[in-house]
């Protein structure tokens, strides 16, 4: 087991339920999943899509077996076997933000799947229509660009199964990410915003260094310390531990 997870899971005080990366060779998709036990209703699988290892994550309502996929980067064929080996149904594609990274893969599984791509927010139309050509330019096979079904707002919240994940747009990485928050399960879905020990860049065009740290600030710390959030990159980790210890986005404690 990866022993990052391993350690997390035991903080967290979870009961078992992470299971280790699988890699390549054998069972391509499933890198780790978790449940919250009690109030559990959710449940998410890693999938690491993506020269960039992308955290795509399938998000199953597990009285359902309704499912929402999270940032489909690429690697199309590890998601579609993903969803086949956990045997759920396919209802959304939710995008954090436009980079190809995450939505690379978008059009092709909302097309296989006859389902509607809803987020990021509209600022990051921009970043969607260079689709095709950034895929082109980072080796990463044919992208398509799309117009997503639903463009999405802070306040918005989206739905699949019996679950609903409320939207709160974060600025930053890129003027129009927005992460994805499940008040019952404790949990966030929160693209390239915050990392486990660090932030998202704000080097890209339109990017903004005070907005992005704004955003962990106002829109995720409030949303409280028990929460563990999924990453674009990396393991996971609880916005307390991040409060404590991230050095970009820690409280400062008066002398
Ligand atoms: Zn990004
Ligand atoms: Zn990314």
């Amino acid at each position: 087991m990866n022993a990052k997870i391993a350690d997390f899971a035991k903080f967290r005080g979870l009961s078992s339920a992470f299971v280790a990366p699988q890699r390549r060779a054998c069972r391509p998709a499933t890198m780790d999943v978790f449940t919250r036990p009690g109030a559990a209703s959710m449940k998410v699988t890693l999938i690491q899509v993506t020269p960039f290892q992308q955290n795509c994550s399938l998000v199953v309502c597990e009285a359902t077996q309704r499912a929402a996929i999270v940032d489909p980067g690429g690697d199309v064929d590890r998601i579609f076997s993903a969803v086949q080996q956990l045997g759920v149904t396919v209802e959304k594609v939710l995008l954090t933000h436009g980079h190809l990274d995450h939505c690379g893969g978008a059009k092709s599984i909302a097309d296989h799947y006859g389902v509607k791509i809803e987020g990021p927010h509209a600022a990051d139309a921009f970043w969607i229509d260079q689709l095709p050509e950034q895929s082109k330019r980072f080796g990463f096979g044919e992208a398509e660009a799309f117009t997503p079904d639903r463009w999405l707002q802070d306040g918005d919240s989206v739905q699949f199964g019996d679950e609903t994940m409320d939207v709160y747009h974060c600025p930053g990485h890129t003027p129009g990410h927005v992460i994805f928050f499940s008040r019952a399960n404790r949990l966030a879905l929160v693209g390239d915003v915050l990392f486990a020990g660090s932030i998202g860049r704000t080097d890209f065009p339109r990017g903004n260094h005070a907005d992005l740290v704004r955003s962990v600030k106002e829109k995720l710390w409030p949303l409280g310390d028990d929460v563990t959030f999924v990453p674009g990159h990396g393991p996971t980790s609880t916005f307390g531990h991040e409060r404590g210890t991230n050095p970009h986005v820690r409280d400062v404690v008066a002398a």
